[in-house]
């Protein structure tokens, strides 16, 4: 809740209770008699009228319960009419109090609505509990006025047993509102001026039904004068809460905790059960007399205090099942949790080893999950989560444990498996279940998922986080490879996980220790038969006199988002070079990972290293990949938004390769299509790949982008793509990369290039 809520104006609740204390103090200064219906009944309405204001004014979500309010305090002022009425009407005055009382009495369900319905407008199971805790201390509390003050007041004669029923119920019906009054007021609501101005209102009229009864009735001098003013105070205080505008916030949030073992509450309970019974038991008065009543009252207390126990403590068992089963399941889908997932792979491994027979794990990880959240919105992702876990759910047997270990990875617990062929034709199954595509809502999303598996999982009995670890690593090397979508787990996996974990960290001060470089291909032109750019490949020099290929350690590097960094190196680098040797008809062709393409500051960074190095950003071709375009992103977008607008070129690399989505193309500015070597190598020995790179370069040139034919190896592949029309080539066959950038100025044809040479 906003402060705001608290520095609300309280001028007109001041107003209110002001008007209304001002009209109560007038009229006790009258001579006796003075309640008439001028002078106490005009305010009462008064009172009710400003609640229903309050409600016009402010429509609240509670209304109704403050329209509630307003009927109460009507009935009461209807009472309170009828009462300065006596004697004026025809009616015997024994009939004529029963009238009155009934009609007060009939306040009470009004503002117990009420209270309930600010609590949420329902009763839920919680408030069936406080409401039996509020029925006992009522039922207490008359038991108790019953025995103290009316049965000596029956003693000596006068009213009888039913004149006074009514006046020792109000006390007990106030404390049932006012116990409800008090469960609302928690947290910020406690602190706002409506819910202060309510509590007092119904604290006020306890006290005075409570001083009233206690009393036993009194109709005239100053104690009577200074109950009708308490009493009217009591409708001025709902008034003033009504015309408050914090009143709108008078609603319960929908879930309250309360806690029905609590020890004070326990304690307070056990009190008001006893406490009557104690006083009826130390009365000095034989309590014959009125024993009808006090028997009944007596049983019913004891029945709803058992009730209440009873209720509670079923509760405090639904409440710790369901405890534990959140501690043990995931929440999203209800699956197993890792806890529970290692305290079945134990007992699963242990039952396996013990029959002779084997356990799987299978693991599972779906496939560009992030792209179905980042597109689809979070809620469409976990209805798709959901979904899964269902499939799952009805692919493992009821007995077979399926969990959920966060994201989107799930592991199923196989048992009964006969060897490794099971535990394959188990996982090929399960990456069958995403052949069917999943409809979430509009939309149908087509997905796969990578499945690791460790066949044999009863061989690690007792040490069953290996055998997820395991799990997890054939997992990963499933989604590695893209035509295989399950992967058996195999001990060399540990030394490539290792060998990676290394390469991740060696690669933190692969910048700062100089240990990167890069190296230049050329790219020729092949109507000017002259190199147009030169592509800048990534070389990792490590202290040992290792040179690491960057397909070695820059899907690591994106893997880790240490690619930004060496990303940024990269393109000032190559900038610098190409600025410094001043040839300006060669452009420098830079690789950029998906995720530096995604990266907000990448526009920014790259143009800020044009401008260091002063080289023109129409001299940069920026390499991108399939994978990083064919879902619109907003950052992609805007990045390549800026670049284009500032004159860098747009190249697609390795086309072909990647995925069948060609929307792309028209949807940003592209300038070049390359080719992948997979489709040139097979030039001059398959007809299928020549038809195919001609598809291309006729699709590319139709939409005006030109096309570099990539890994031109051989002078057959180089006839073929000269025959077909490609605008440049790249390969060994004409140069490698080379240290150097200024290697290459040699007209198209296979050439020596200067300084180190690789691959
Ligand atoms: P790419 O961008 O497709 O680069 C072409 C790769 O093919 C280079 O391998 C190059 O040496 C090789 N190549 C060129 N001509 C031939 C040929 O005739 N035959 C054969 N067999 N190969 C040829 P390299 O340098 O190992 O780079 C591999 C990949 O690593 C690159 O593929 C690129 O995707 C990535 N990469 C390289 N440098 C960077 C970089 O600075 N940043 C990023 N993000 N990726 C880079
Ligand atoms: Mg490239
Ligand atoms: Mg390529």
């Amino acid at each position: 809740m906003s402060d705001g809520r608290h520095r609300q104006p309280i001028w007109r609740s001041v107003a209110v209770l002001t008007v209304v204390l001002a009209a109560g103090l007038l009229c006790t200064m009258q001579p006796p008699g003075w309640r008439t219906l001028l002078t106490y009944e005009l305010p009462g309405f008064g009172a009710a009228v400003a609640v229903l204001f309050g409600v016009r004014c402010y429509r609240p979500q509670s209304a109704s319960a403050w329209r509630l309010l307003a009927l109460g305090i009507m009935t009461s002022v209807l009472a309170d009419f009828l009462w300065d009425s006596e004697g004026l009407l025809p009616v015997d005055p024994k009939v004529f109090g029963h009238l009155v009382d009934a009609c007060y009495l009939l306040t009470y369900p009004a503002y117990l609505l009420a209270a309930v319905w600010f609590l949420g407008g329902r009763a839920s199971k919680r408030d069936t509990t406080l409401l039996l805790d509020g029925a006992i201390y009522a039922l207490a509390g008359w038991l108790a006025l019953w025995v103290l003050v009316v049965h000596p007041q029956l003693a000596g004669g006068g009213l009888g047993a039913w004149d006074w029923l009514p006046t020792v119920l109000y006390p007990p019906l106030d404390v049932m509102v006012l116990i409800l009054v008090w469960r609302l007021g928690r947290g910020d609501i406690r602190r706002t001026a409506p819910w202060l101005l309510i509590s007092a209102a119904f604290t006020t009229m306890f006290v005075a039904d409570g001083l009233y009864a206690l009393l036993a009735m009194p109709t005239s001098g100053w104690v009577s004068d200074a109950l009708d003013v308490s009493w009217l105070m009591a409708y001025a205080g709902l008034a003033a809460a009504a015309v408050h505008p914090g009143m709108r916030y008078l609603i319960a949030n929908p879930e309250p905790t309360v806690r029905d073992h609590d020890r004070v509450r326990v304690v307070a309970l056990g009190l008001a059960l006893v406490t009557p019974f104690l006083l009826i038991l130390l009365a000095p008065e034989d309590l014959d007399a009125v024993g009808d009543l006090l028997v009944p009252v007596g049983l019913l207390l004891v029945l709803a205090t058992a009730v209440r126990f009873t209720i509670s403590s079923h509760r405090n068992r639904d409440a710790e099942t369901a405890l534990a089963f959140r501690a043990t399941h995931d929440s999203l889908t209800g699956l197993a949790n890792r806890a529970s997932l290692l305290d079945c792979l134990e007992l699963a491994t242990r039952r396996a080893a013990r029959n002779h027979e084997s356990c799987s794990v299978l693991f599972l990880d779906l496939d560009d999950f992030k792209i179905v959240n980042d597109s689809l919105g979070h809620a469409v992702g976990d209805q798709l989560l959901r979904t899964v876990a269902d499939r799952l759910r009805r692919f493992a047997r009821a007995e077979e444990c399926v969990a959920r270990l966060g994201g989107d990875e799930f592991v199923v617990v196989l048992e009964g498996i006969r060897g490794i062929d099971d535990a394959i034709e188990a996982a090929e199954r399960l990456v069958g279940l995403f052949d069917e595509s999943f409809s979430l809502g509009a939309t149908d999303v087509h997905l796969t998922a990578s499945v690791g598996v460790v066949p044999d999982a009863e061989r690690s009995v007792g040490d069953v986080e290996s055998v997820l670890r395991d799990a997890d690593l054939a997992m990963y090397e499933a989604k590695q490879s893209e035509a295989r979508r399950i992967s058996i787990f195999e001990p060399t996996m540990h030394q490539h996980a290792i060998a990676r974990l290394e390469i991740k960290n060696a690669l933190r001060t692969a910048i700062s220790d100089g240990e990167l470089r890069l190296v230049f291909q050329p790219i020729f032109d092949t109507v000017t038969r002259r190199p147009i750019a030169s592509e800048a490949l990534l070389r990792w020099h490590r202290a040992d006199g290792s040179v690491v290929a960057p397909l070695d350690f820059i899907p690591i590097a994106e893997a880790s988002h240490a690619i930004l960094p060496i990303g940024e190196w990269v393109v000032e680098t190559a900038a610098r070079e190409l600025a410094s040797i001043g040839a300006s008809d060669l452009a420098i062709s830079v690789n950029v990972s998906p995720r530096q393409l995604a990266d907000p500051n990448f526009a920014d960074h790259v143009l800020e290293a044009c401008r260091r190095t002063g080289l023109a950003p129409e001299r940069m071709i920026l390499e991108l990949t399939e994978s990083a375009l064919v879902e619109p992103d907003p950052t992609v977008d805007l990045n390549l938004e800026a670049l284009g607008a500032a004159g860098f070129q747009m190249a697609i690399d390795d086309f072909g390769t990647g995925y069948s989505s060609l929307a792309y193309l028209t949807r940003l500015e592209i300038d070049w299509i390359k080719i992948d070597q997979i489709f040139v190598s097979g030039l001059g020995r398959n007809p299928s790949d020549e038809t195919l790179v001609r598809a291309i370069i006729h699709m590319a040139h139709d939409l005006g982008l030109r096309v570099i034919a990539e890994g031109v190896e051989t002078q057959a592949q180089l006839e073929v793509l000269t025959n077909l029309g490609r605008d440049a080539v790249q390969g060994f066959l004409l140069a490698r990369p080379s240290s150097q950038l200024v290697a290459v100025t040699d007209e198209l044809a296979p050439v020596e290039s200067t300084g180190a040479q690789y691959r």
